[in-house]
Parts: structure tokens; sequence; C-alpha cells
């Protein structure tokens, strides 16, 4: 279940996570980030082949801005009510650099994305670079966020 496949560029990842990171390296440009600098973008592969892109979105008041991995999870639920979804990759540049810099999702994202899989009752891969700047590839959102909080356990509270 927890199996993460962990390689040092991205070339060496299977074709399909390689068109979506590249998806959300594109996007980067939409992002909005004056404040941290740091442009993210994330990418999903939905069950029917389309792809929903997002960006972080900053703001004056910094707790109100929102993830790139939320914006297009949102997005998709809003966009195409009840679709499954395959896989998600996330790309980030610093403003400072040209090549991809490292970013895992979040907590706050890997909560969001945890309901999202639970919601749809199959397991959505994640791709992101990881601090030491190899390509980690999740099988599920589930593998990212251990013992965690969920609308299940509240029901069986
Ligand atoms: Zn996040």
């Amino acid at each position: 279940m927890n199996d993460f496949i962990i390689v040092n560029t991205l070339d060496e990842l299977d074709e399909e996570s390689k068109q979506l990171v590249r998806k959300a390296q594109e996007t980067l440009q939409h992002a909005y980030a004056p404040y941290s600098k740091f442009s993210v973008g994330a990418a999903l592969l939905l069950d029917n082949d389309e792809v929903i892109t997002g960006t972080n979105q900053e703001n004056a008041a910094y707790p109100v801005g929102m993830c790139a991995e939320r914006v297009a999870l949102f997005a998709m639920a809003s966009r195409y009510p009840g679709m499954g979804l395959k896989k998600l990759a996330v790309a980030a540049r610093n403003e400072y650099t040209l090549s991809l810099s490292p970013a895992t999702c979040c907590g706050s994202c890997r909560q969001v994305m945890l309901e999202f899989e639970q919601r749809q009752n199959k397991a959505f891969e994640v791709v992101m670079q990881n601090l030491d700047h190899k390509w980690v590839k999740a099988p599920s959102a589930e593998s990212l966020l251990p013992f965690s909080f969920t609308k299940l356990g509240m029901e069986r509270g």
C-alpha cells in the first residue's frame, strides 16, 4: 500500500507522470505569489483523461491565500462533479531560479486530498519533488497522511 517510487530525475518516472508534471510546470506562470516569490502549480489527471490545473494564490492577508493543489481540486469538484481523479502532480519554482524547486504537499492539502480520495472510493497517485530534489510518486493520498482524521472516523465516533 505504501509503496513510494523515488527517483533522481523526472525522466525516470512513467510517461503519464512526466506529462502531468509538465502540465503543472506550464501553469506556474499563472501563480500569484508576490509575497513568497514561490510559485506552485498542480495538475490533476481526471478519469476522463482531462487535466485540470491550479496555482497558488496569495493575499496580503496571508492565511486567506490558497495552495495550488486545493485550487485545482476544488475547481475539479465544481466543474466535474462526481468525476474521479487518477493522479495529482505538483511543480514549483522559486522566482530566483530557472529549475524546478522541491515542493511537497502541505498538511492541509493532504487532508483535503484524503477526503477527495474517500469521496471517489479509490486511490489516486501523487507526484512531487521532495527536499532531496528527488521525484516521489506516492500510491495514494492516504499514504501521505497516516493516522488521519476522516469523516469515516467521525461517523464511527
Ligand atoms: Zn497546501
